[in-house]
């Protein structure tokens, strides 16, 4: 596919390979932009904003909402894209196209919404005879810098709120999964955006991220990948408005009232979804002592029944990694973890990039595999003594996303609710849920600021306070 620059679909000789991580072959390929590419995207974006700013809230609904229905449409061709370039099965390649479809619906409502409000100003002692209200405005240019991992819906919920809100977009999708981006592009264009509204540039982000990052003429970043990353762009943006969705190792507390085959059923869809390659994937499976060994033989079957394979056979149900390189660097955390003295209880074998669905028993906090983020196919089991133990195994971390309890005790899943350090808390599931409409983004060092579109428009707006100085 080629690039939407400065109005225009642009191809280059310098390309990268983008393959299905199941058999490496290659689906298509990208243009690779260089800063001279992104130069022309900047400028192209700065005048876009203005053209932008000047749609009314109507037209933005109307041409989202026609974008929304398009994709709704043409569903299994956006499934099948997204299954092939990031390598999760079909069916999570169909919900996630079925998702990005609501998040741009979603965002199209938010472009109705959107709106200042009054201010008391004569409750101040100083406020007679004054008249406040406030008005939100676009930001202006919005760069749009998504993971591999949910290739569509992941750049909708940037998209869809960025233009909402009235701004002109840069997408820098990433280069392993670059292809739903462009498609989205497509579709936005043939909903009737203006060009100026939205580019797409794919290019290596070692290569391009900090200049496009660093512009003065970028007004507001919003970034969803790793930490590490995510730390880099916060250091070279400067004074500009950033939103940070990073990372995590996400804890799941199992209390001895859980009833242990629904634990086992969670765990097993929520931690092997889309290989393990979720930022709210359980990672950590933190287990009362008092039914530790119960609920190990209970975990064990239901996670050995996952059919590994091709991601596009229907009846796999666990799919390659997106590299062959991260499957090898999992099975190295898992064997590092067993030879300190933790437990294999099912899987730990590896072909190509697929790895066998993991559990690891007896697992302390400072092994890798529970310390560092794994984003695999693979949970730890650590056994706990009190509730006490449980939230503070739990908060042992540098990140801070998502976090579940199973428990039939109000007052257990209270305590978790209030001291539990993360974003999103699930009670009686594991952390892997998400509705695309709800409040979504971490603490500590897995982020800040908030996606869903409801929240993101008023991320990716600013406030402005005017102020009428009346004589009567
Ligand atoms: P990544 O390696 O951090 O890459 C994310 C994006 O950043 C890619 O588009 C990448 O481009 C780009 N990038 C790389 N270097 C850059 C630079 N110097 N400046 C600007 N952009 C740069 O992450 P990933 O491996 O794709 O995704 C996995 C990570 O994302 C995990 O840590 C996961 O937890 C996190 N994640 C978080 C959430 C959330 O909502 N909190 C959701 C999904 C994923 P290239 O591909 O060209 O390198």
């Amino acid at each position: 596919m080629k690039n939407f620059v400065a109005g225009n679909w642009i191809d280059k000789s310098k390309k990268i390979d983008v393959k299905n991580p199941f058999d490496d072959s290659v689906i298509d390929t990208v243009p690779r932009a260089d800063a001279g590419d992104l130069e022309k995207a900047l400028a192209f974006a700065e005048r876009g904003a203005k053209v932008m700013a000047k749609l009314s809230s109507y037209e933005r609904w109307k041409i989202l909402r026609k974008a929304a229905d398009m994709m709704a449409a043409r569903n299994e061709e956006l499934g099948q894209l997204i299954s092939k370039e990031e390598g999760k099965i079909i069916a999570e390649g169909r919900l996630e196209a079925s998702r990005a479809v609501e998040t741009i619906m979603g965002s199209a409502e938010e472009a109705k919404r959107l709106h200042g409000e009054t201010v008391p100003l004569e409750s101040d002692p100083g406020g007679a005879k004054k008249l406040g209200f406030t008005l939100r405005v676009p930001c202006g240019v919005v760069a749009a810098i998504s993971p591999f991992n949910f290739p569509l819906n992941l750049v909708c919920h940037k998209v869809g709120p960025a233009l909402a809100a009235g701004n002109s977009v840069i997408v820098k999708p990433a280069s392993d999964t670059p292809l739903s981006a462009l498609k989205l592009t497509e579709i936005l264009l043939e909903a009737g955006l203006p060009s100026e509204g939205v580019q797409c540039i794919t290019g290596s982000g070692g290569e391009i991220g900090d200049a496009l990052v660093a512009d003065r003429r970028v007004r507001k970043i919003t970034f969803t990948g790793s930490r590490e990353i995510g730390d880099r762009i916060c250091r070279m943006a400067g004074i500009k408005k950033v939103t940070m969705e990073l990372g995590s190792n996400c804890p799941l507390i199992v209390m001895p009232d859980a009833d242990l085959d629904k634990v086992a059923a969670a765990v097993a869809a929520t931690g092997y979804a889309n290989a393990g390659q979720v930022c709210i994937s359980t990672q950590r499976v933190l287990t009362s002592g008092k039914v530790y060994s119960d609920f190990l033989s209970v975990l064990k079957p239901k996670v050995e029944a996952l059919v590994t394979g091709n991601q596009l056979d229907e009846r796999t149900k666990v799919g390659p990694m997106v590299r062959e390189a991260d499957a090898i660097r999992v099975d190295s955390w898992v064997k590092e973890a067993v030879n300190a003295g933790a437990r294999l209880v099912v899987g730990g074998s590896r072909l190509g990039a697929v790895y066998t669905p993991t559990v690891v028993a007896d697992v302390k906090p400072e092994m890798r595999i529970s310390c560092d983020e794994l984003f695999g196919p693979a949970v730890g089991v650590t056994p706990f003594n009190t509730i006490e133990e449980a939230i503070a195994f739990a908060n042992d971390s540098v990140y801070g996303l998502a976090a579940g309890i199973f428990t039939e005790n109000v007052e257990w899943a209270m305590k978790f609710a209030r001291e539990a350090e993360a974003g999103n808390l699930h009670i009686n599931w594991g952390p892997q849920w998400r509705a695309d409409l709800m409040p979504y983004g971490g603490l500590k060092d897995s982020g800040f600021g908030k996606e869903g579109p409801r929240y993101a428009v008023q991320e990716m707006t600013e406030l402005k306070m005017v102020v009428f100085h009346l004589n009567s």
